[in-house]
């Protein structure tokens, strides 16, 4: 026993000495490796770009190899600096990832950097509406309504028209309001024009970017165009008061009239063209007068889109199916009837359906809306009644 212990205390010894002789210094490791970009907690949207930049050293030797990995997998490797590594994020799939690298050098060193958390938000394109109040002017809440109105009713519109189960999404809150840096006046007389004025400052107010692929941008400028152009082109819509006006019921047109308008310019904002042979005649071509991207959005929603319209939106990245499935929650039961809610997705078109055996479901209109859940009221009827809501 006194023998073990002896033993046990000469190798502590010269450890202890082995140690000293070291100068009580560890050793520096021969490779050293840390991610500078993306920085830990970033958010990065699905169709975004971006770069693992890797700073890398080693010591005695040269970096032969970097391998990126995000979670457990490989990502791929670098042979060479820079150590920069381009991405999308989508390559990442949606979620909280971990991003880390490990490096090599040429005598067989390696090294693993601390792990970078990244978030990937889901590809969810929206229309993105934007009413902007002009420095001279004040809120006016019938506005909000009456765009929110408009673009709701639209996404009806275009859904129905495609008849496939996609609609375009709405931002949540479905209408951003900003008050801007400018008179009312400015956006009409200041250089570059009433469309790029009322542009620039709703870019700088949102920061906003064009082109954005995960965004359309509606801007609806509570200022006088003054007889300049407004209107869209692919990726922004820019609406001027009148428009404003007309939805609220204040023009000699009707409400209709100016919901086909923002449909129109949303058209536009989607990539959609003006009709062959409206703008110039073409020999044998006949101008479809009344589909919605000419003059249709007059007699909106008495309208329609064109085949090659259609087609454009089948393959717009803006137009898709719901990604969530709707649950119906927290039933109550009182005393005049009952009531549920449904989490649908934002903007999405929907409807809650009734039935009393299952095999035959009626339309159910007698609900109440509350923001993104639909919130459903009835009555207790003599017979049993099952509701289900779902996307139109
Ligand atoms: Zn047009």
């Amino acid at each position: 026993m006194i023998r073990e212990m002896k033993t046990v205390l000469a190798s502590f010894v010269q450890i202890f000495v082995f140690s000293s002789f070291c100068a009580g210094q560890s050793p520096a490791p021969a490779v050293r490796v840390r991610i500078l970009n993306p920085t830990n907690g970033t958010v990065l949207r699905a169709h975004q770009q971006s770069v693992i930049q890797v700073e890398v050293t080693a010591l005695d030797g040269l970096v032969s190899k970097v391998d990126v990995f995000v979670d457990t997998n490989s990502l791929g490797h670098l042979a060479e600096p820079p150590f920069t590594f381009p991405f999308q994020a989508d390559a990442l799939g949606s979620g909280v990832h971990h991003l880390s690298v490990t490096a090599s050098d040429n005598r067989g060193d390696q090294a693993t950097s601390p792990s970078i958390e990244v978030t990937v938000l889901a590809f969810a394109p929206v229309v993105r509406a934007v009413y902007l109040i002009p420095a001279d002017r004040t809120l006016n809440p019938a506005y909000v309504n009456a765009i929110f109105g408009a673009l709701t009713n639209l996404q009806g519109w275009y859904s129905q028209q495609l008849s496939n189960g996609t609609a375009f999404r709405l931002n949540v809150p479905a209408v951003e309001s900003y008050v801007t840096p400018h008179a009312a006046i400015w956006y009409a007389t200041n250089a570059g024009g009433y469309f790029y004025n009322a542009l620039n400052d709703g870019f700088v107010l949102t920061g906003g970017t064009y082109p954005d692929p995960d965004i359309t941008w509606v801007f609806y400028l509570d200022a006088d165009a003054k007889g300049q152009a407004t209107g869209g082109i692919k990726g922004v819509a820019v609406l001027h008061q009148g428009d404003l006006q007309g939805l609220v019921a204040e023009s000699s047109s009707t409400t209709k009239r100016w919901i086909g308008g923002s449909g129109h310019e949303l058209g536009h904002a989607f990539g959609l063209l003006h009709p062959p042979s409206c703008e110039t005649p073409i020999p044998g071509v006949v101008c479809a007068s009344s589909a919605l991207m000419w003059l249709g959005y007059t007699t909106y929603p008495d309208t329609y889109l064109l085949p090659a319209d259609k087609s454009i939106l089948n393959q717009s990245g803006f137009f898709y199916a719901p990604t969530n499935v709707i649950s119906l929650l927290s039933p109550q039961i009182g005393t005049n009837g009952f009531s549920f809610n449904a989490n649908v997705e934002t903007g999405w078109p929907y409807r809650a359906l009734s039935s009393s055996n299952l095999q035959i479901w009626d339309n159910y209109t007698n609900f109440v809306t509350q923001s993104s859940n639909v919130q459903i009221h009835a009555t207790i009827s003599s017979t049993n009644k099952l509701f289900r809501v779902q996307y139109k």
